[in-house]
């Protein structure tokens, strides 16, 4: 009773999932990711409908600094007027990839929520207009496979951000503080918007790479 409800939104961005009209209180986003959309600035938002709530943030703002710099808000801008082309299409990717992902025999895993088995995908297509272009996928032969695959693609860049428009993989455990319930052989990965067989090709080549030593 009481509590505010605050929601990341920086997967989905506005144009797929507005938690506000769902109920929440607070929505903030990384407009680094796919609101600015090139990797090139780092910026987040607060949005709120209650007056009160947004007066705290603003004061906080005040206070604390982070308060964003004119080039910084105009690389936003401009960003953002691609906003909706980069979401469409890196999500046609996202699930392109992740259809061939897993039919791939060095994965054994894939979590997209686009896919009809993932837990949430009744959920997510009740209150989401897309399905976003995050996704995971596991590599069989534990952290070592999956260290391999980061390190043999050509394509896409082995990099911890995400929703930008070159495709990026990572292998999250590599951080010492990452949640140790994120299973070792994990790649997080942000599908952008190349051309998806150009993205099929170098991840099936740096898959086939990864299996080197694990035992079929
Ligand atoms: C990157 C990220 C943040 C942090 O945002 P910065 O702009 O890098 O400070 C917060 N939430 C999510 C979901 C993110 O991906």
């Amino acid at each position: 009773m009481g509590a505010i409800v605050v929601v990341d939104n920086t997967f989905a961005t506005p144009l797929l999932q507005r938690p506000l009209e769902l109920g929440a209180d607070v929505v903030v986003h990384s407009v680094t990711k796919y609101l600015a959309g090139h990797s090139d600035v780092v910026l987040g938002a607060v949005l709120a409908r209650d007056e009160t709530l947004l007066a705290r943030v603003r004061q906080r703002r005040t206070t604390a600094g982070g308060v964003a710099g004119p080039f910084e808000a105009w690389l936003a801008m401009r960003g953002l007027r691609t906003l909706a082309l980069r979401v469409e299409r890196a999500q046609d990717n996202a699930a392109e990839l992740a259809r061939r992902l897993r039919e791939h025999p060095a994965v054994h895993a894939v979590a997209y929520p686009g896919l009809p088995d993932h837990p949430q995908h009744e959920l997510a297509t009740r209150q989401m207009d897309g399905y976003g272009s995050i996704l995971t996928l596991r590599v069989r032969g534990g952290a070592a496979a999956a260290a391999r695959l980061t390190g043999a693609v050509r394509r896409w860049l082995p990099a911890t951000s995400l929703g930008g428009v070159e495709s990026m993989i990572e292998r999250r455990r590599r951080w010492p503080n990452e949640a140790p319930t994120v299973p070792e052989d994990l790649l997080r990965v942000s599908v952008g918007i190349e051309d998806v067989d150009d993205l099929w090709d170098d991840l099936a080549q740096a898959l086939t790479a990864s299996q080197e030593d694990v035992p079929s």
